[in-house]
């Protein structure tokens, strides 16, 4: 028998303080860039850990994070889990409306908030039910000006006046280190909660050769943001290996992300499509170095065939397919040649990268067509992608009838629509969730209906997906007008009643007058007849 050993955080943060105390962080901070090495984070990191208990901060309390990419926010990574608290990644691009829910249905305790984004906290602070500390992180060790109400503390104050003693306490490994939310096919998000061990289990599975195989003389830069299903998980993994890392900080543009990859010389970026179609003309401009670039790591939306062509072809920049989920960690997914395909043609290597690639070791999968059978591994045969693994969700947080729809007989269904071929390698070709996937954020396009249709002269409303160059997906909407509605009722009308209501990033691109809306044989808007009449003949 092996030692009951307890995966942690704890092993992870250890290990880079140990070995790498000498690898570098670099984030860009309000001023300038900031730069310090692994030892003197982990130094941060146990003042943070004081300061918390100071907070009033105990084992199984909710922290949350409204904050960017950058090394305070990775410090809070470690430092709230390592102390038994849960890390609570507030996602900033949410309605107010969804922002003050998740803060309350995840009942978070402190707020710790990037000083550009306490604004978005000052709107919704009367609606918060169990929030009693913000602490505002800034370079600065003033509080910046603010109208939030209650104790409100500077983050660097905190650190400054905190002692680096502390003992981390031993934990179990199912202890929960990390929640995130995720948008629902319709009403509010619903959450997810990641614990020490599956963290871990997932950190091996992002440095294994077969996804992105990540190491010491890597400098990883995670564009995603650590809103988003923990950065990918990104932050544990380098850390773990003593990669050097490099933060984008508060609003990153492009020129910005090609200026911060040229200068730190980052090896692996990992970002959705949107964020890579905006650097790719800066890099053919020529004025950032970007030779030094190992591969981009592309998910959280299909990666078009032109990024990837563009990209390996004219850069010389792999691109690297990844698939996953809130609920998956989220690595599931990578695209890469075998090694007995590595004489295949360009266009051959392309139509690879263009599916979402192999299945990671350490999780199971299958995909099942519409009577519950496995569909064959032919490349044609079509079916929804279910998983199970030790980084795949259990459960919804506080959400049974949620979890009882998505986690059937130990499977976790993805609402993913796939077709494998006999290699093993998963395309996704439809989202049987309505849901639609605009720059990496969702959009719901019952919710986004259901407004509509409050509007007093619309009877009937159906919002598809459309394809966009910069965005992959935006939403459009079908609008049935009444009989006082008809010949009156504007685009501007109906955009104007639904902007109030829901967050920008929601508000169609296009709205459409139509008689009718398509139905299925069971009376359902049909949505599949929409998209064939007005988006595919286009
Ligand atoms: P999220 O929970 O926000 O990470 O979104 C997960 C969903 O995004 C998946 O269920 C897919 O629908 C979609 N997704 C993620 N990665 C990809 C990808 N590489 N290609 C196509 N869709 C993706």
């Amino acid at each position: 028998m092996m030692m009951d050993y307890q995966l942690t955080l704890k092993t992870i943060l250890s290990r880079a303080k140990n070995i790498y105390s000498k690898k570098e962080v670099i984030s860009r901070d309000y001023s300038e860039d900031f730069k310090y090495t692994y030892g003197d984070m982990y130094e941060r990191v146990k003042k943070l850990g004081n300061v918390l208990e100071e907070l009033g901060v105990k084992k199984g309390d909710k922290i949350g994070t409204l904050a960017w990419n950058n090394h305070r926010h990775l410090e809070i990574y470690f430092a709230v889990p390592m102390t038994g608290a849960i890390l609570h990644t507030l996602n900033l691009r949410l309605s107010a409306e969804q922002l003050a829910y998740v803060i309350n249905h995840g009942e978070d305790k402190v707020i710790f908030v990037d000083k550009d984004v306490v604004p978005l906290l000052e709107a919704i602070q009367d609606h918060l039910k169990t929030v009693e500390k913000i602490v505002i992180m800034s370079d600065t060790k003033e509080v910046p000006e603010n109208n939030l109400k209650g104790e409100v503390f500077s983050y660097e104050a905190l650190l400054e006046k905190a002692s680096s003693e502390i003992e981390f306490p031993d934990l179990d490994e199912k202890t929960p280190a990390a929640m995130c939310y995720t948008t629902a096919t319709t009403g509010n998000p619903k959450g997810v909660v990641y614990t020490h061990r599956s963290i871990v289990l997932h950190c091996f599975s992002i440095i294994c050769p077969e996804a992105l195989d990540l190491h010491e003389s890597d400098c990883l830069m995670p564009f995603v943001p650590m809103f988003h299903v923990n950065a990918w998980g990104l932050p544990y993994a380098a850390t773990w290996v003593g990669a050097n890392q490099v933060y984008p900080g508060s609003r990153p543009d492009p020129e910005t992300v090609c200026r911060l990859m040229d200068d730190y010389k980052v090896t692996l970026g990992a970002g959705v499509p949107t964020i890579w179609m905006g650097t790719y003309p800066v890099w053919e401009q020529g004025k950032y170095e970007y030779s030094h670039i190992r591969g981009l790591v592309c998910g959280g939306s299909a990666a078009p065939r032109h990024l990837i062509k563009g990209y390996s072809q004219v850069l010389g920049i792999p691109i690297i397919h990844a698939y996953g989920m809130t609920e998956t960690s989220p690595l599931v997914l990578a695209s890469k040649p075998k090694s007995y395909m590595q004489d295949l043609d360009e266009e051959e290597k392309i139509n690879i990268a263009t599916k979402q690639g192999l299945l990671v070791p350490g999780l199971e999968m299958k995909a099942i067509d519409d009577e519950g059978n496995e569909i064959k591994w032919d490349g044609t045969e079509m079916g929804e992608l279910l998983l199970k693994g030790p980084w795949i969700a259990g459960e919804y947080y506080k959400e049974p009838e949620k979890t009882e729809e998505t986690i059937k007989d130990g499977w976790l269904h993805t609402g993913d629509i796939v077709t494998i071929d006999q290699e093993g390698y998963v395309k996704i070709v439809d989202r049987a969730k309505d849901l639609i996937k605009s720059g990496g954020e969702w959009i719901s396009s019952v919710d986004l209906e259901n407004i509509i249709m409050t509007h007093p002269n619309v009877k009937e409303a159906a919002v598809i997906s459309v394809p966009h160059e910069k965005w992959i997906e935006r939403p459009m909407a079908f609008v049935v007008l009444d009989d006082e509605g008809k010949d009156k009722i504007t685009e501007k009308d109906i955009l104007e009643h639904i902007e109030p209501k829901v967050s920008r990033i929601w508000v169609p691109d296009k709205v459409e007058f139509i008689d009718e809306i398509p139905k299925t044989s069971v009376g359902k808007f049909s949505k599949r007849v929409l998209r064939e009449k007005y988006v595919e003949e286009e």
